[in-house]
């Protein structure tokens, strides 16, 4: 599933996305568990996954690709 948040670089925990919820337009949240970053709806609960990925992530494929 695309995600409209691909013009930011960086996700940082707990940033709050304004007026971004696809479903209720409210504002959202940047959250992250183990599996990764994941932005949830304040308003309505919503969750998407961002296409953006992190400085982590990018490191553990630069691994994967180098091996
Ligand atoms: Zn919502």
């Amino acid at each position: 599933m695309s995600q409209e948040v691909t013009a930011q670089n960086v996700l940082y925990e707990h940033h709050i996305i304004f007026k971004s919820c696809a479903r209720c337009a409210g504002d959202r949240q940047v959250r992250r568990d183990f599996d990764g970053f994941y932005i949830a709806c304040l308003c309505c609960g919503h969750v998407t996954y961002p296409v953006v990925e992190t400085s982590e992530t990018v490191r553990l494929l630069e691994w994967k690709y180098a091996s």
